[in-house]
Parts: structure tokens; C-alpha cells; sequence
């Protein structure tokens, strides 16, 4: 991290090390005047009628699909993100607009009989909503928070991490294009221990929705509870990929269900929990597989891993993997940029660092599970339970498995994690409350039961 008081962010692209743009930081006074305006603006969007605020939210969305070029190209530069995954998010952010959209046509109250009255209740939006968003996917996990926010009638102030500006400034410059109402949805960049806090601290932000380390998670938690302001918490992951012996190997062991975005997904299945028959095969499979990966520049189609976001997470992902542990490796460039190479683990201890701790790089453990009730064990012994992975042609086993893994989102003969139409968020310490799905408007919301009393003056 950069020294929090300087008064600038150094965008580096980690491909290359060399500064892409320097970016005025945010300061306390910064935010603070950021979340007045945002005040201002959200009494007049959440009067529009709902049917205009959705027209703009799908004009933003026109916008920001006519735009996937230039916002993948950021992504690609600021966060190192491959071309075809850089593609992908802008237009993940392009689908949520419109999802969005149409649920702010439709957010409801409802209306319950009372004796000599009605009660009629409302759902209200917060007002002005923080988001925190971290530099693995600066686009999604942006939008995710903002955009259900704004559908409902809120207004949002974006602080995005300090890596990985660009593409949150850009949004908020393309809401407005599209008509947004000014300050209705603006970026503050800035450092997580000033501008963040400052975030968290302010008394008119209604709601804080942050992603990111669990560490940073707690702090941000225990600052919205002298408050009492709710709160949005997605955090870390240490997600299992459970292959029985009658799994489809090669679908089950697909590298990219750890290496994409270079292993920097709460998402990533960095456990690798095989059945004993079929370890032997899985070990050689998967050998060759990282050999096959290609690493290198991001911007060139053919490049399927790129580098870690920065010096400081290249030199975390290597205290995990010493030169003489024994491991499955890949290859990747040398320098400049923070080249990490593919790396499956393959002496370690289930309970043991590597195995139960967030690294966030392009590396996973390989570990046997004897049966059913072993790989559930093995799957449930960490402090996280944010996803994972069952691979078996046998229904009933992967029903069973389903219901006894902890973690909030699972997906059966599938890596696939992330579905705007479907709730995300974690258990145990990957999270609190869930973002997307049918009920990501709500979450934006407050009830308010009104009772109308039907009952005439006193005769
Ligand atoms: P953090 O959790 O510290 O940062 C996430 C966001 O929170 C950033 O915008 C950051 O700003 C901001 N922030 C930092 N401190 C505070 C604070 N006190 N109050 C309010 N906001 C704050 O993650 P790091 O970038 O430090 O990454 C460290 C590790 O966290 C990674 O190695 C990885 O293991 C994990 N991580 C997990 C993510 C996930 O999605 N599960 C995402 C990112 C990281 P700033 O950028 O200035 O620090």
C-alpha cells in the first residue's frame, strides 16, 4: 500500500510496472463533500417515477455496452485483467444495469387488515450508500454494489481501491452521460485508511457494502456498529473443488477454476480435494494442464493468465510457496510486472497455511480425501464458506454433499460462481448479506408500516 497521506494515487500497470495515471485521492474532507451532494441528489431520484428511473439506468446501460472497449481496455491496464475477462466484466456491469432496472419497476409494499384500520407498508429507499470496492474485479464488484442501490432510489458513492481507480471513475462519468442526475452516483478515489474510514464514519452514508479481506471486513464492521449502519460484508474465500472418482476429470480439474484473474477470486477453488482412486490421475492431469497455461501479456488475445495486481501481492503469494516445496508449476515471464507461475501444492498439511488461508494468487493445494464424509470434513476446515465445487455422476451423493458443505454459493459439475439474476455472499467468514439476485433491491431499502386508522370521530 502507498503512503495514505500522499495526495495522489499512482495507477501502475502491473504488466509492465510503468504509471498509467496519477489520480487525485480523496480526502476526509473530499468525501464528506461528496456524500452532502449525494444527499442532495437522492431526494430528487427517488422521487422520479419508477418506470424513469429505470429508462435512465437502461440508457446508462446503452452506455456503458457502447463503451466495452474502452473499459476492458482500462481493466486490462489498471488490474492486469486478460482482454476476454476484462470483456466479460464490462459487460456483466452492462447486464446488472438492466436487471436493476427492472426491478425498480417492480419494488412493492404491501397492505395487512387491521381491526378499524389498514396498515400500509413501504419499502423506502437508505439515502446515500458507501461502497468499498477492491481491486481484484474493480468493474463487477463495483457495480454490484452500486447499481441494485441506485435501481432502488438511493444514491451511491464508490470508493474503489487505490490500485484500481480508472474504470469507477469512468462509470461515473458514463451515468452522467446517460442522464443520471448529477451526483447521484460518483467515485471518490482514495486510500482505504483515509477515505474509506471516512466513508464507513459518515453519519448520512445509510449503508456501507464492502468487499474485500476479511481483516479489513472485521474493521470496517466494528466502525459501522458504533452506528449501528448496516452492512454489506463479501469477503475472503478458500473454496473447495470436491472430485469424486466417477467425475468427468478433465472438466473437474480445469485450471482456471483457481487461475483465473490470476488466482485473485474469492471464488477461486484453491483447494483441490481429490477421491483416493483417482489422486494418482488427477496428479498428472493437472501437471500437464499448468504446463499448457499461457502467461503473459494481458492485452494480447491468446494470454489466458496475466500478472498479480502489485509488488506487495506477488511477495504475499511467494511467502506461501517457497522454492523447495514440492508443487505442480507452470512458467510465466521474469520481469518487469508481478509474474507469478500456475502452482498446484503438493506436500501440504489440510490444516496446515496454504491450505487454510486466503493467498490470492494463481496457487492451489492438491489433497486426497478417502470418502464422502472425509472430503466433507476436509471441505468445512476452514474460518471460510464462500463457494466451491462437487463433481460426481451420482445425484444423491451430490445433493448430500450440497447440503453438508458451508458456503453460500455451490455449484455441482460446474465451477461457474457468479450469476447477476442469483444471490452471492458468503458463510462463516467469507460474509454477511447477499448481493445480486432477486432480492439485491430490497437490501437497499427500509420498511416503514403505517397505520391508517378507518374508524370515524367519536359519536
Ligand atoms: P482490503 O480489504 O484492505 O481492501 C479492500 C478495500 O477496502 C480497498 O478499497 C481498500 O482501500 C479499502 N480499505 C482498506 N482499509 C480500509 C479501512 N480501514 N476502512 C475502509 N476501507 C478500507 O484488501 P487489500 O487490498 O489490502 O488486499 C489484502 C488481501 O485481502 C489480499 O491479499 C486478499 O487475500 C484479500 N482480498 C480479498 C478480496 C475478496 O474479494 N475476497 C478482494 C481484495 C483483497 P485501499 O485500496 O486504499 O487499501
Amino acid at each position: 500500500m502507498t503512503d495514505p497521506h500522499e495526495h495522489e494515487l499512482r495507477v501502475l500497470n502491473p504488466a509492465t510496472e510503468e504509471v498509467v495515471a496519477t489520480v487525485p485521492a480523496a480526502s476526509e474532507e473530499d468525501v464528506a463533500a461528496a456524500v452532502a451532494r449525494a444527499a442532495r441528489a437522492q431526494r430528487t431520484w427517488a422521487a422520479l417515477a419508477p418506470a424513469d428511473r429505470a429508462r435512465l439506468l437502461r440508457r446508462f446501460a446503452d452506455v456503458v455496452d457502447a463503451h466495452t472497449e474502452e473499459l476492458a481496455g482500462l481493466e486490462v491496464r489498471e488490474a492486469g485483467h486478460t482482454l476476454g475477462n476484462a470483456r466479460w466484466e464490462a459487460g456483466n456491469a452492462r447486464d446488472l444495469l438492466l436487471y436493476a432496472a427492472g426491478g425498480a419497476e417492480r419494488l412493492l409494499g404491501s397492505q395487512i387488515p387491521a381491526p378499524g384500520g389498514w396498515n400500509v407498508t413501504f419499502q423506502e429507499p437508505l439515502g446515500v450508500i458507501g461502497v468499498i470496492a477492491p481491486w481484484n474485479f474493480p468493474m463487477p464488484i463495483a457495480a454490484w454494489g452500486s447499481f441494485p442501490a441506485l435501481a432502488a432510489g438511493n444514491a451511491v458513492v464508490l470508493k474503489p481501491a487505490e490500485t484500481t481507480p480508472l474504470t469507477a471513475l469512468r462509470l461515473a462519468e458514463l451515468a452522467l452521460e446517460a442522464g443520471l442526475p448529477e451526483h447521484v452516483f460518483q467515485a471518490v478515489p482514495g486510500y482505504g485508511a483515509t477515505a474509506g474510514r471516512a466513508l464507513v464514519d459518515h453519519p448520512d452514508i445509510a449503508k456501507i457494502v464492502f468487499t474485500g479481506s476479511t481483516r479489513t471486513g472485521r474493521e470496517v464492521m466494528e466502525r459501522c456498529a458504533r452506528l449501528v449502519k448496516p452492512v454489506t460484508l463479501e469477503l475472503g474465500g478458500k473454496s473447495p473443488n470436491i472430485v469424486f472418482a466417477d467425475a468427468d476429470l478433465e472438466a473437474a480439474l480445469d485450471p482456471f477454476s483457481f487461475l483465473d484473474n490470476s488466482g485473485q477470486d474469492c471464488c477461486a477453488r484453491t483447494r483441490i480435494l481429490v477421491h483416493e482412486p483417482v489422486f494418482e490421475a488427477a496428479r498428472e492431469f493437472l501437471a500437464g494442464a499448468l504446463a499448457d497455461v499461457v502467461v503473459g501479456d494481458p492485452a494480447d488475445e491468446k494470454t489466458r493468465m496475466g500478472p498479480l495486481i502489485s509488488r506487495q501481492q506477488l511477495d504475499r503469494v511467494r511467502s506461501y510457496v517457497p522454492d523447495d516445496a514440492p508443487a505442480l508449476r507452470g512458467t510465466a515471464p521474469d520481469g518487469p510486472g508481478f509474474w507469478f507461475p500456475p502452482t498446484v501444492l503438493t506436500g501440504e498439511r489440510p490444516d496446515g497455511p496454504a491450505a487454510t488461508e486466503e493467498i490470492f494468487g494463481p496457487v492451489a493445494v492438491l489433497l486426497p480425501f478417502t470418502d464422502e464424509q472425509d472430503a466433507v470434513r476436509l471441505a468445512n476446515g476452514t474460518p471460510y464458506g464462500l463457494s466451491g465445487s462437487i463433481w460426481t455422476r451420482d445425484v444423491g451423493r451430490a445433493l448430500r454433499v450440497s447440503q453438508a458443505v458451508q458456503a453460500g454459493n455451490l455449484s455441482v459439475n460446474s465451477h461457474s460462481s457468479v450469476r447477476y439474476w442469483t444471490p452471492f455472499g458468503g458463510f462463516k467468514q467469507s460474509g454477511l448479506g447477499r448481493e445480486l439476485g432477486p432480492d439485491a433491491l430490497t437490501a437497499f431499502t427500509r420498511t416503514k408500516n403505517v397505520f391508517i386508522s378507518t374508524e370515524g370521530p367519536a359519536q
